[in-house]
Protein backbone atom coordinates (compact mmCIF):
# COMPACT_ATOMS: atom_id res chain seq x y z
CA UNK A 1 0.00 0.00 0.00
CA UNK A 2 1.67 3.48 -1.19
CA UNK A 3 2.28 6.21 0.97
CA UNK A 4 3.87 9.56 1.73
CA UNK A 5 5.59 10.04 5.07
CA UNK A 6 7.46 12.80 6.77
CA UNK A 7 10.71 11.75 6.17
CA UNK A 8 13.29 14.49 7.26
CA UNK A 9 12.77 17.88 8.94
CA UNK A 10 13.43 20.74 7.10
CA UNK A 11 15.48 23.59 7.61
CA UNK A 12 14.24 26.25 5.18
CA UNK A 13 12.64 25.26 2.10
CA UNK A 14 12.53 21.31 2.13
CA UNK A 15 14.39 19.03 0.30
CA UNK A 16 12.44 17.92 -2.26
CA UNK A 17 14.15 14.53 -2.74
CA UNK A 18 14.15 13.51 0.99
CA UNK A 19 11.58 15.47 3.26
CA UNK A 20 8.51 13.92 1.55
CA UNK A 21 8.98 10.38 0.09
CA UNK A 22 6.86 7.18 -0.97
CA UNK A 23 6.89 4.19 1.03
CA UNK A 24 5.88 1.12 -0.10
CA UNK A 25 6.78 -1.39 2.87
CA UNK A 26 2.83 -1.56 4.20
CA UNK A 27 0.80 -4.40 2.45
CA UNK A 28 -3.03 -4.33 2.72
CA UNK A 29 -5.83 -7.25 2.10
CA UNK A 30 -8.31 -5.11 0.23
CA UNK A 31 -10.72 -7.95 0.39
CA UNK A 32 -10.16 -9.03 4.31
CA UNK A 33 -9.11 -5.90 6.43
CA UNK A 34 -11.29 -4.79 8.98
CA UNK A 35 -13.99 -2.09 7.90
CA UNK A 36 -14.98 -1.49 11.82
CA UNK A 37 -17.93 -0.06 10.97
CA UNK A 38 -16.37 2.34 8.29
CA UNK A 39 -15.40 2.18 4.81
CA UNK A 40 -12.41 0.96 2.33
CA UNK A 41 -11.36 3.76 -0.16
CA UNK A 42 -8.83 4.42 -2.45
CA UNK A 43 -7.03 7.18 -3.16
CA UNK A 44 -7.36 9.24 -6.78
CA UNK A 45 -6.24 12.38 -5.85
CA UNK A 46 -4.05 14.79 -2.92
CA UNK A 47 -3.76 18.06 -2.80
CA UNK A 48 -1.13 20.19 -2.21
CA UNK A 49 -0.96 23.25 0.08
CA UNK A 50 1.07 25.52 1.36
CA UNK A 51 0.25 24.91 4.76
CA UNK A 52 1.90 21.92 4.77
CA UNK A 53 5.32 23.34 5.31
CA UNK A 54 3.80 24.52 8.51
CA UNK A 55 3.19 21.06 10.09
CA UNK A 56 7.04 20.02 8.78
CA UNK A 57 8.26 20.67 12.35
CA UNK A 58 8.71 19.28 15.30
CA UNK A 59 5.32 17.71 17.44
CA UNK A 60 6.25 19.76 20.31
CA UNK A 61 5.70 23.25 18.89
CA UNK A 62 2.36 24.31 18.85
CA UNK A 63 0.83 25.49 15.69
CA UNK A 64 -2.47 25.99 14.05
CA UNK A 65 -2.70 22.24 12.69
CA UNK A 66 -0.60 19.42 14.01
CA UNK A 67 2.28 18.78 12.80
CA UNK A 68 3.68 15.80 11.31
CA UNK A 69 5.12 13.11 13.14
CA UNK A 70 8.15 12.04 11.57
CA UNK A 71 8.28 8.99 9.99
CA UNK A 72 4.33 8.43 9.81
CA UNK A 73 2.08 9.23 6.58
CA UNK A 74 1.22 12.83 6.32
CA UNK A 75 -2.81 13.46 5.87
CA UNK A 76 -4.63 16.41 3.61
CA UNK A 77 -7.46 16.95 1.51
CA UNK A 78 -7.99 14.01 -0.56
CA UNK A 79 -10.27 12.77 -3.25
CA UNK A 80 -11.20 8.57 -2.82
CA UNK A 81 -13.68 5.88 -4.17
CA UNK A 82 -14.86 3.89 -1.63
CA UNK A 83 -14.30 0.06 -2.68
CA UNK A 84 -16.00 -1.19 0.15
CA UNK A 85 -18.57 -0.15 3.00
CA UNK A 86 -19.50 -1.35 6.52
CA UNK A 87 -22.19 2.02 6.57
CA UNK A 88 -25.23 2.08 5.44
CA UNK A 89 -24.19 5.82 5.01
CA UNK A 90 -22.02 5.25 2.09
CA UNK A 91 -22.14 2.76 -0.30
CA UNK A 92 -19.58 1.26 -2.42
CA UNK A 93 -18.54 2.98 -6.03
CA UNK A 94 -19.81 6.53 -3.92
CA UNK A 95 -16.79 9.12 -3.99
CA UNK A 96 -15.87 11.32 -0.86
CA UNK A 97 -13.62 14.13 -0.30
CA UNK A 98 -11.95 15.00 3.09
CA UNK A 99 -9.34 14.66 5.46
CA UNK A 100 -7.68 10.98 4.74
CA UNK A 101 -4.33 9.11 5.05
CA UNK A 102 -2.45 10.10 1.56
CA UNK A 103 -1.77 6.59 1.11
CA UNK A 104 -3.47 4.14 -2.41
CA UNK A 105 -5.94 2.58 -0.05
CA UNK A 106 -7.10 3.74 3.75
CA UNK A 107 -9.72 2.26 5.92
CA UNK A 108 -11.65 4.80 7.67
CA UNK A 109 -13.67 3.37 10.57
CA UNK A 110 -17.09 3.99 12.50
CA UNK A 111 -18.69 6.70 9.90
CA UNK A 112 -21.89 8.12 11.56
CA UNK A 113 -24.30 10.62 10.46
CA UNK A 114 -23.15 12.74 13.02
CA UNK A 115 -19.69 13.16 11.49
CA UNK A 116 -21.16 13.31 7.87
CA UNK A 117 -23.13 15.98 8.98
CA UNK A 118 -20.45 18.14 10.01
CA UNK A 119 -18.98 20.65 6.99
CA UNK A 120 -15.82 21.52 8.51
CA UNK A 121 -12.91 18.54 8.33
CA UNK A 122 -15.49 15.73 7.81
CA UNK A 123 -16.01 13.55 5.20
CA UNK A 124 -18.82 14.43 2.20
CA UNK A 125 -20.25 12.01 0.15
CA UNK A 126 -19.97 13.81 -3.56
CA UNK A 127 -23.11 14.20 -6.06
CA UNK A 128 -21.07 15.44 -8.91
CA UNK A 129 -23.74 16.50 -11.04
CA UNK A 130 -22.43 18.37 -13.54
CA UNK A 131 -19.89 15.15 -14.14
CA UNK A 132 -16.63 17.28 -13.73
CA UNK A 133 -13.18 15.79 -13.12
CA UNK A 134 -13.02 13.89 -9.69
CA UNK A 135 -9.73 15.62 -8.49
CA UNK A 136 -11.50 19.13 -8.55
CA UNK A 137 -12.52 18.20 -5.30
CA UNK A 138 -9.44 19.04 -3.84
CA UNK A 139 -8.96 22.14 -5.69
CA UNK A 140 -12.03 24.79 -7.23
CA UNK A 141 -13.92 22.56 -5.27
CA UNK A 142 -12.78 22.00 -2.29
CA UNK A 143 -10.69 23.86 0.30
CA UNK A 144 -8.95 25.83 -2.14
CA UNK A 145 -12.11 26.97 -3.78
CA UNK A 146 -13.84 27.45 -0.68
CA UNK A 147 -11.08 29.77 0.86
CA UNK A 148 -12.01 32.02 -2.05
CA UNK A 149 -15.69 32.19 -2.03
CA UNK A 150 -16.15 32.01 2.14
CA UNK A 151 -13.54 34.75 2.07
CA UNK A 152 -15.35 37.46 -0.27
CA UNK A 153 -18.63 36.40 0.55
CA UNK A 154 -18.29 37.51 4.54
CA UNK A 155 -14.90 39.09 5.54
CA UNK A 156 -14.54 41.27 2.60
CA UNK A 157 -18.39 42.84 2.36
CA UNK A 158 -18.13 43.78 -1.09
CA UNK A 159 -19.83 46.69 -2.62
CA UNK A 160 -20.31 46.80 -6.79
CA UNK A 161 -17.44 49.24 -7.77
CA UNK A 162 -15.20 48.76 -4.42
CA UNK A 163 -11.35 47.79 -5.41
CA UNK A 164 -9.99 44.66 -4.34
CA UNK A 165 -6.24 43.54 -4.38
CA UNK A 166 -4.98 40.26 -4.45
CA UNK A 167 -1.83 38.85 -4.21
CA UNK A 168 -0.70 35.46 -5.28
CA UNK A 169 -3.49 35.84 -8.04
CA UNK A 170 -2.41 33.02 -10.25
CA UNK A 171 -2.50 30.21 -7.71
CA UNK A 172 -5.21 28.30 -6.23
CA UNK A 173 -7.10 30.86 -4.13
CA UNK A 174 -5.84 33.66 -5.65
CA UNK A 175 -7.15 33.00 -9.46
CA UNK A 176 -10.17 32.30 -8.24
CA UNK A 177 -10.96 35.19 -5.96
CA UNK A 178 -9.79 37.06 -9.24
CA UNK A 179 -12.82 35.65 -11.28
CA UNK A 180 -15.38 35.99 -8.24
CA UNK A 181 -14.83 39.26 -7.44
CA UNK A 182 -14.90 40.38 -11.33
CA UNK A 183 -18.20 38.86 -11.19
CA UNK A 184 -19.12 40.87 -8.25
CA UNK A 185 -18.75 43.98 -10.00
CA UNK A 186 -15.18 44.46 -8.74
CA UNK A 187 -11.90 46.60 -9.49
CA UNK A 188 -9.53 44.28 -9.28
CA UNK A 189 -5.61 45.01 -8.65
CA UNK A 190 -3.76 41.49 -8.94
CA UNK A 191 0.01 40.56 -8.50
CA UNK A 192 2.24 37.45 -9.14
CA UNK A 193 5.47 36.34 -9.53
CA UNK A 194 6.30 35.57 -13.85
CA UNK A 195 5.14 37.83 -16.72
CA UNK A 196 3.36 34.14 -17.48
CA UNK A 197 0.88 34.33 -14.45
CA UNK A 198 0.47 38.35 -14.71
CA UNK A 199 -1.10 37.27 -18.60
CA UNK A 200 -3.25 34.56 -17.76
CA UNK A 201 -4.66 36.80 -14.61
CA UNK A 202 -4.98 39.15 -17.40
CA UNK A 203 -6.93 36.72 -19.05
CA UNK A 204 -9.08 35.74 -16.07
CA UNK A 205 -10.23 39.54 -16.03
CA UNK A 206 -8.59 41.36 -13.94
CA UNK A 207 -7.96 45.14 -14.44
CA UNK A 208 -4.54 45.70 -13.39
CA UNK A 209 -2.12 43.00 -13.08
CA UNK A 210 1.97 43.22 -12.21
CA UNK A 211 4.78 40.86 -11.24
CA UNK A 212 5.81 41.80 -8.05
CA UNK A 213 9.21 40.48 -8.55
CA UNK A 214 9.70 42.89 -11.01
CA UNK A 215 8.00 46.07 -10.25
CA UNK A 216 7.50 47.94 -7.51
CA UNK A 217 4.39 46.81 -5.14
CA UNK A 218 3.95 50.51 -3.63
CA UNK A 219 4.07 52.41 -6.58
CA UNK A 220 1.70 49.98 -8.44
CA UNK A 221 -1.13 50.16 -5.38
CA UNK A 222 -0.26 53.69 -5.28
CA UNK A 223 -0.99 53.90 -9.12
CA UNK A 224 -4.26 51.67 -9.14
CA UNK A 225 -5.22 51.74 -5.94
CA UNK A 226 -6.97 52.70 -3.02
CA UNK A 227 -7.69 49.71 -2.04
CA UNK A 228 -10.96 49.05 -0.25
CA UNK A 229 -11.04 45.33 0.12
CA UNK A 230 -7.10 43.28 0.35
CA UNK A 231 -7.41 39.41 0.46
CA UNK A 232 -3.72 38.83 1.84
CA UNK A 233 -2.17 35.35 0.44
CA UNK A 234 1.50 36.27 1.10
CA UNK A 235 1.97 38.59 4.13
CA UNK A 236 5.36 40.39 4.48
CA UNK A 237 6.64 43.58 2.45
CA UNK A 238 3.29 43.18 0.33
CA UNK A 239 0.88 42.97 2.91
CA UNK A 240 2.50 46.69 4.67
CA UNK A 241 2.46 47.88 0.93
CA UNK A 242 -1.49 47.25 1.10
CA UNK A 243 -2.03 48.65 4.20
CA UNK A 244 -0.11 52.09 3.17
CA UNK A 245 -2.58 52.57 0.44
CA UNK A 246 -6.01 51.73 1.91
CA UNK A 247 -9.02 53.41 1.35
CA UNK A 248 -11.42 54.37 4.47
CA UNK A 249 -12.91 51.69 5.68
CA UNK A 250 -10.79 49.10 4.12
CA UNK A 251 -11.24 45.32 4.85
CA UNK A 252 -8.29 42.92 5.04
CA UNK A 253 -8.62 39.36 4.59
CA UNK A 254 -5.85 37.98 6.46
CA UNK A 255 -5.59 34.61 4.63
CA UNK A 256 -2.29 33.31 4.20
CA UNK A 257 1.43 34.51 4.36
CA UNK A 258 3.23 32.02 2.45
CA UNK A 259 6.40 34.63 2.43
CA UNK A 260 7.28 34.16 5.64
CA UNK A 261 6.46 29.96 5.75
CA UNK A 262 10.33 29.31 5.23
CA UNK A 263 11.61 31.88 7.50
CA UNK A 264 13.12 30.90 11.21
CA UNK A 265 11.22 32.81 13.96
CA UNK A 266 13.23 35.17 13.71
CA UNK A 267 13.60 36.01 10.59
CA UNK A 268 9.91 37.43 10.19
CA UNK A 269 8.98 40.55 8.65
CA UNK A 270 7.58 43.08 11.00
CA UNK A 271 5.33 45.02 9.79
CA UNK A 272 5.67 48.63 10.59
CA UNK A 273 2.31 50.80 9.63
CA UNK A 274 -0.51 48.59 11.52
CA UNK A 275 -1.27 51.95 13.22
CA UNK A 276 -2.39 53.18 9.75
CA UNK A 277 -5.69 50.72 10.41
CA UNK A 278 -6.13 53.53 12.91
CA UNK A 279 -6.61 56.10 10.20
CA UNK A 280 -8.54 54.21 7.66
CA UNK A 281 -11.10 52.34 10.12
CA UNK A 282 -9.85 49.66 8.27
CA UNK A 283 -11.09 45.88 9.39
CA UNK A 284 -8.67 43.43 9.47
CA UNK A 285 -9.68 39.72 10.35
CA UNK A 286 -8.32 35.96 10.00
CA UNK A 287 -10.25 33.80 7.42
CA UNK A 288 -9.94 29.84 8.15
CA UNK A 289 -11.62 28.16 5.75
CA UNK A 290 -13.28 25.28 7.79
CA UNK A 291 -14.94 28.04 10.31
CA UNK A 292 -17.50 29.61 7.28
CA UNK A 293 -18.03 26.21 5.97
CA UNK A 294 -21.61 25.30 7.96
CA UNK A 295 -22.62 28.98 6.80
CA UNK A 296 -21.61 28.34 2.75
CA UNK A 297 -20.90 25.19 1.89
CA UNK A 298 -24.22 24.19 0.16
CA UNK A 299 -24.33 27.68 -1.38
CA UNK A 300 -21.07 26.84 -2.50
CA UNK A 301 -22.06 23.71 -3.67
CA UNK A 302 -25.11 24.93 -5.74
CA UNK A 303 -23.05 27.68 -7.44
CA UNK A 304 -19.26 26.88 -8.47
CA UNK A 305 -19.56 23.61 -9.44
CA UNK A 306 -22.52 24.99 -12.20
CA UNK A 307 -20.69 28.04 -13.06
CA UNK A 308 -17.34 25.49 -13.87
CA UNK A 309 -19.78 23.17 -15.98
CA UNK A 310 -21.19 26.65 -17.91
CA UNK A 311 -17.28 28.24 -18.52
CA UNK A 312 -18.18 30.80 -16.48
CA UNK A 313 -15.42 30.03 -14.64
CA UNK A 314 -11.63 28.60 -15.65
CA UNK A 315 -9.95 26.34 -13.49
CA UNK A 316 -6.14 27.12 -13.75
CA UNK A 317 -4.51 23.94 -11.78
CA UNK A 318 -1.26 22.28 -11.96
CA UNK A 319 -0.95 18.08 -12.15
CA UNK A 320 1.53 16.03 -10.89
CA UNK A 321 1.28 12.45 -11.89
CA UNK A 322 2.68 9.76 -9.26
CA UNK A 323 2.78 10.06 -5.49
CA UNK A 324 6.94 10.31 -5.90
CA UNK A 325 6.48 13.67 -7.22
CA UNK A 326 5.58 15.00 -4.00
CA UNK A 327 8.49 16.29 -2.90
CA UNK A 328 9.24 18.04 -6.00
CA UNK A 329 5.25 19.52 -6.15
CA UNK A 330 5.55 21.06 -2.88
CA UNK A 331 8.83 22.99 -3.50
CA UNK A 332 7.23 24.09 -6.96
CA UNK A 333 4.61 25.91 -4.51
CA UNK A 334 6.14 27.35 -2.05
CA UNK A 335 8.66 28.77 -4.33
CA UNK A 336 5.69 29.71 -6.94
CA UNK A 337 6.86 27.38 -9.69
CA UNK A 338 2.82 26.05 -9.89
CA UNK A 339 0.57 27.82 -11.93
CA UNK A 340 -3.01 27.25 -10.24
CA UNK A 341 -3.83 24.55 -8.00
CA UNK A 342 -1.88 22.20 -7.35
CA UNK A 343 -2.55 18.76 -7.25
CA UNK A 344 -1.41 15.24 -6.76
CA UNK A 345 -3.01 12.48 -9.29
CA UNK A 346 -2.68 9.19 -8.95
CA UNK A 347 -5.36 7.89 -10.99
CA UNK A 348 -7.11 10.10 -13.68
CA UNK A 349 -10.87 9.42 -14.19
P1 LIG B 1 -0.86 28.97 -4.40
O1 LIG B 1 -1.39 28.03 -5.40
O2 LIG B 1 -1.15 30.41 -4.53
O3 LIG B 1 0.71 28.77 -4.35
C1 LIG B 1 1.49 29.57 -3.55
C2 LIG B 1 1.97 30.80 -4.33
O4 LIG B 1 2.51 31.73 -3.42
C3 LIG B 1 3.11 30.50 -5.28
O5 LIG B 1 2.66 30.02 -6.52
C4 LIG B 1 3.80 31.85 -5.38
O6 LIG B 1 3.25 32.55 -6.50
C5 LIG B 1 3.38 32.58 -4.11
N1 LIG B 1 4.56 32.91 -3.29
C6 LIG B 1 5.50 32.06 -2.84
N2 LIG B 1 6.42 32.75 -2.12
C7 LIG B 1 6.04 34.04 -2.14
C8 LIG B 1 6.59 35.24 -1.60
N3 LIG B 1 7.73 35.24 -0.88
N4 LIG B 1 5.93 36.40 -1.82
C9 LIG B 1 4.80 36.41 -2.54
N5 LIG B 1 4.23 35.30 -3.08
C10 LIG B 1 4.86 34.15 -2.88
O7 LIG B 1 -1.28 28.50 -2.93
P2 LIG B 1 -2.75 28.52 -2.32
O8 LIG B 1 -3.66 29.28 -3.19
O9 LIG B 1 -3.10 27.15 -1.93
O10 LIG B 1 -2.53 29.34 -0.97
C11 LIG B 1 -2.31 30.74 -1.02
C12 LIG B 1 -2.21 31.27 0.42
O11 LIG B 1 -3.47 31.09 1.06
C13 LIG B 1 -1.17 30.59 1.27
O12 LIG B 1 -0.57 31.55 2.11
C14 LIG B 1 -1.99 29.62 2.08
O13 LIG B 1 -1.38 29.26 3.29
C15 LIG B 1 -3.27 30.39 2.28
N6 LIG B 1 -4.46 29.58 2.55
C16 LIG B 1 -5.13 29.84 3.70
C17 LIG B 1 -6.28 29.16 4.00
C18 LIG B 1 -7.02 29.50 5.23
O14 LIG B 1 -8.01 28.83 5.58
N7 LIG B 1 -6.61 30.52 5.94
C19 LIG B 1 -6.79 28.10 3.11
C20 LIG B 1 -6.05 27.96 1.87
C21 LIG B 1 -4.90 28.67 1.63
P3 LIG B 1 4.05 33.74 -7.21
O15 LIG B 1 4.68 33.16 -8.43
O16 LIG B 1 2.97 34.71 -7.51
O17 LIG B 1 5.07 34.24 -6.24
Amino acid sequence: NQRIIFNEMPHGLPNPKTSLIVDNTLSIDLDNVPLEGGILVKALAFSLDPYMRNRMRPVDIQGDIDAFPLGETITGFSVAVVLRSETPLIQAGQYVYGFMHYQRYSVIPSIDANALGMKGLSLQVLDNKYNLPWRYYVGILGMSGQTAYYGLKDISNPKPGETLYISAACGAVGHLVVQLAKAQGLKVIASCGSDQKVSLVKSLGADHVFNYKTADTAAELKAHGPIDIYFDLVGGPTLEAAINNLACNARLVICGMISQYNLGTNEAYGIRNLWLLNRYRAKMQGLVVIDWADKYLDEFHDTVPRDLAAGKLKYLEHVYHGMDRVGEALVDLLVGNNIGKSVLVLEDD
